[in-house]
């Protein structure tokens, strides 16, 4: 009874239990559920900094209460900089967890955390099941402008964000440094709307020049295609990029930067400059002179090119020579580390057969200090990214692997998380000689060093 009562008294309120508001917590606490005291722990624990749950829902809300209700300036809540609701623990519990829904008023709450700086949160959804109605939150009165710590957010398995929220997120925060995106699971609807989050998070950018790193993970061809959608776009055109002077890490579907140049190129009056320099100038308009890794995924629409190349060349080839560009302007791109291509290579694939691509690029990368991530390139990388990850089950302590994650895993930057090294590209097994036969894995990096004159 005593912790009854220590929870209504943290919660802003005398203990009456006669109040409607105790209904929640009373219910639970009668039923043998621990969420409410572990919510009160949680807000009392002086020095808790990090906190991962995998799969109390209920918890989350009952924190959030403990928020909305004014009690913030309890050390804990005080002290938490981390939190992340929807760990995946490589168990049972995971299945459970897929079937629920957390809410999104949970969420502007946890925004509310006094010194908050990361929210991993797994499957913000806004409709109330129970209510079976959209969930209304008046941001401007619960999170006021500018009155959030909060500097990285993860959105896991999310399939729908209101425009007051892609509004919220673009006043709340005084400081926002990254936004993820993720797509988990293959029974998500598709996330719209996606350029309008790019371009409001561009606004916002331009007061604050915060902005390092902006991804939507998990949608990639290899993957869940279909995930998202921009409005005419599959998720952004480049220009939507104009307003972000910060931006580390770029990542564009192939797809919106080919209909972007080609519809550039339509509303050209002079034509007499040949398309493909057209094209391979046109990036340096759009993409950040900030960025230190630049992602490329997907394919491009057949019918979107008919026409447009001569013999032997297609969109791949365009890539290619838009990519050997970005390698040569480096007085403009000085910070430029890495250029990732797996995935256009893979689309490519698909539709064309011969040797690899992009071997020109892996070969200037080479030599002027940039890393080009190839399926086949096999050169050890010069640098180290901390892309935004989503915490899995590794990080968690009390977790089956006791916070240890295996030392030779890799990042995938196309799935947001650590993944077993594979083969390494060895060109002998089964997986590699699907992608390419064994005279090409064979040639690979067997190549003379380039001579100075090659790309000029
Ligand atoms: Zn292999």
């Amino acid at each position: 009874m005593a912790l009854y009562t220590a929870y209504f008294m943290l919660n802003g309120q005398e203990g009456d239990a006669s109040d409607e508001s105790h209904e929640e917590p009373r219910k639970a606490l009668e039923l043998g559920r621990d969420e409410p005291l572990k919510a009160l722990l949680i807000a009392q624990c002086p020095r808790i900094r990090d906190l991962k749950v995998v799969e109390q829902i209920r918890l989350v809300a009952f924190l959030s209460d403990f928020l909305n209700k004014g009690a913030v300036s309890t050390q804990g809540l005080q002290s938490l900089r981390s939190v992340a609701f929807g760990v995946p623990s490589g168990t049972w519990l995971d299945e459970e967890v897929i079937q629920s829904y957390r809410s999104a008023r949970s969420f502007a709450h946890l925004l509310r955390l006094p010194n908050i700086e990361y929210i991993y949160f797994d499957q913000l959804r806004w409709i109330d099941e129970e209510e079976e109605e959209e969930v209304l939150i008046d941001w401007g009165d619960r999170l006021p402008p500018q009155s959030s710590s909060i500097q990285h957010i993860f959105l896991d398995s999310c399939n729908y964000v209101p425009k007051e929220f892609i509004d919220a997120l673009t006043a709340t925060p005084r400081e926002l440094k990254r936004l993820s995106f993720r797509c988990r699971s293959r029974t998500v609807q598709r996330l719209e709307n996606t350029d309008r989050i790019v371009s409001k998070l561009g606004e916002y950018n331009h007061s604050k020049s915060t902005m390092e790193s902006l991804m939507f993970y998990n949608c990639c061809t290899a993957n869940i295609s279909g995930f998202l959608k921009g409005h005419r776009c599959t998720v952004y055109l480049p220009h939507e990029l104009y307003l972000y002077d910060s931006l580390k890490d770029v990542q564009i579907s192939c797809n919106d930067m080919a209909q972007a140049a080609s519809h550039r190129w339509e509303d050209r009056k002079d034509k007499s400059q040949p398309k493909m320099s057209f094209w391979r100038e046109y990036i340096a308009e759009w993409l950040p002179t900030t960025t230190q890794a630049f992602i490329l995924w997907g394919g491009c629409y057949r019918w979107r090119w008919e026409g447009y190349f001569e013999d032997g060349q297609d969109y791949v080839t365009w890539v290619e020579d838009m990519v050997l560009a970005l390698l040569t302007w480096r007085k403009k791109y000085t910070d430029l580390k890495a250029i990732f291509l797996e995935d256009v290579e893979r689309a490519a694939l698909l539709s064309r057969s011969g040797d690899p691509p992009f071997q020109k690029a892996v070969r200037l990368g080479k030599k002027f200090g940039v890393d080009v991530h190839t399926l086949t390139n096999r050169t050890k990388f010069q640098h180290e990214h901390h892309f935004p990850r989503a915490p899995d089950q590794y990080d968690l302590v009390t977790g089956s692997f006791g916070g240890k994650r295996p030392d030779n895993w890799v990042f995938d930057v196309y799935q947001g998380k650590t993944v077993p090294p594979g083969c390494a590209k060895c060109g002998n097994c089964e997986d590699c000689l699907e992608l390419y036969p064994k005279r090409v894995w064979d040639s690979i990096g067997m190549e003379d060093d380039i001579e100075d004159d090659e790309f000029e």
